[in-house]
C-alpha cells in the first residue's frame, strides 16, 4: 500500500532511532534533561525568539500559545478552517474560555479587509473584545497553502495598530520555509507566539513546541504542567526532533516535487499546490477513495467532493510515480 492520507503516518528512520537510543536524558519536569532544553533552544533560535516549550502535541502546543493572548471571554479571529477551530475539538473554549470568529477564504489565506471589518475593540464589559488573530502557514485544509510573508506583515502592522497578539499555527512552518524560502525567522517576527510540530513532514514520532518570549514560555511550562504535559526523561523524543531538523528540514522539497507530480497527472492546476498537499476535487470522493485503496493506494474524502494525497518522508520518488499513475487512471 501506498499510503497518502497524512504526513504524520511516517515511521522514525534506523537513524532517528539510533539518536534516540544514544540521547542523553533527564527530568524534564525539573528542568533537567540537557536533550529537551538543546532543542528548545534550537528551535527559539531559528525563528528569532527568546524560549520554547517541547509539548506532546501540536494541539496541546496551539492551545497553550494561544492561552497566552487571550482570557476568557475574548475572542479569536481566525480563518474559519483553521485547524484551531475546526480539529481540536473545542480544546481553545474548553481549556481557556475564549471564543472564535471567523472569515473565510477558498485558499486559507488572510483577508485584511475581513479581519477589519470583524476585529472589536474593548467596549468595556458588555462585549466580546478581540483579543487575537491566529493564522495557519501553511493552511493545512487549505490544501498546504502557503501565507505570502507580505500578507504576514500587513497583518503585523494592523495588529499592532489596534493592540492585539498573533498566533501563528505553523505545523508545517517548515513546509512554507523551503517552498519558498522565506527565513524562518521572518515568519516569526510577524508572531508573537507561535506552534511548531516535529511529526508532520519533518518524520518524528511526537513533538511540537510553542515558541515566544521567555516570561511567555516560563508561565506556558506551568500551564503544560497543569493540563498534565509535564514529561520526564522525554529527551529520547527531543533526539527525534533534533535529527529531523539536521536531515528532513531541506528534503521537504521531494516532497514538494513528488505532491506537484501527482497533482498533474491528475489534472490539478499545480499552481493550486503550494508544498505537499494535494487536494484532488471528484463528484464521489469517499467512492474514488475506495477505488483507490483497491489499486494500493491510500488517499482520504475531505469532504463529499474532495479527495486529498499528501507526500511525506516515507515515500519514495518510485511510490509518487505509481501513485500519480493509479490516481490519475480511476
Ligand atoms: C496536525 C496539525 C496540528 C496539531 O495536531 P496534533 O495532531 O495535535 O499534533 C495543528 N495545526 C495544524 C495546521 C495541523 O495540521
Amino acid at each position: 500500500m501506498i499510503d497518502l492520507r497524512s504526513d504524520t503516518l511516517t515511521r522514525p528512520t534506523d537513524a532517528m532511532r539510533a539518536a534516540m537510543a544514544a540521547a542523553e536524558v533527564g527530568d524534564d519536569v525539573f528542568g533537567e534533561d540537557p536533550t529537551v532544553r538543546v532543542l528548545e533552544e534550537r528551535v527559539a533560535g531559528l525563528f528569532g525568539h527568546e524560549a520554547a516549550l517541547f509539548t506532546p502535541t501540536g494541539s496541546m502546543a496551539n492551545v497553550l500559545a494561544v492561552r497566552t493572548l487571550v482570557g476568557v471571554g475574548t475572542e479569536v479571529l481566525c480563518e474559519s478552517s483553521a485547524h484551531i477551530a475546526r480539529a481540536e475539538l473545542g480544546a481553545h473554549g474548553a481549556y481557556t474560555g475564549l471564543t472564535m470568529r471567523t472569515w473565510t477564504h477558498p485558499r486559507g489565506q488572510i483577508d485584511l479587509d475581513a479581519v477589519r471589518s470583524l476585529f472589536a475593540p474593548d467596549l468595556g464589559p458588555y462585549f466580546v473584545r478581540t483579543a487575537a488573530i491566529a493564522v495557519e502557514n501553511t493552511h493545512n485544509f487549505a490544501g498546504g497553502a502557503v501565507l505570502p510573508l507580505a500578507d504576514l506583515q500587513a497583518l503585523r502592522a494592523f495588529a499592532d495598530e489596534v493592540g492585539v497578539g498573533i498566533h501563528l499555527d505553523g505545523a508545517r512552518i517548515w513546509n512554507a520555509h523551503v517552498a519558498t524560502g522565506t527565513p524562518l525567522a521572518a515568519y516569526g517576527a510577524i508572531a508573537d507566539v507561535l506552534a511548531v510540530c516535529l511529526s508532520k513532514g519533518l518524520g518524528a514520532p511526537v513533538g511540537s513546541l510553542v515558541v515566544g518570549r521567555a516570561d511567555v514560555i516560563a508561565e506556558t511550562r506551568q500551564w503544560r504542567k497543569r493540563m498534565g504535559g509535564g514529561m520526564r526523561q522525554v529527551g529520547i523524543l527531543a533526539a527525534a526532533g533534533l535529527h529531523a531538523l539536521d536531515h528532513h528540514l531541506e528534503r521537504l522539497a521531494d516532497d514538494h516535487a513528488h505532491a506537484r507530480l501527482i497533482a498533474e497527472a491528475c489534472g490539478v492546476d499545480p499552481a493550486g499546490v503550494d508544498t505537499n498537499i494535494v487536494v484532488i476535487p471528484r463528484p464521489d470522493a469517499p467512492g474514488f477513495v475506495a477505488r483507490a485503496k483497491d489499486a494500493g493506494v491510500l488517499v482520504s474524502a475531505v469532504g463529499p467532493t474532495a479527495v486529498r494525497a499528501v507526500t511525506h518522508l516515507d515515500l519514495s520518488r518510485a511510490d509518487a510515480e505509481q501513485a500519480a499513475r493509479v490516481l490519475a487512471a480511476l
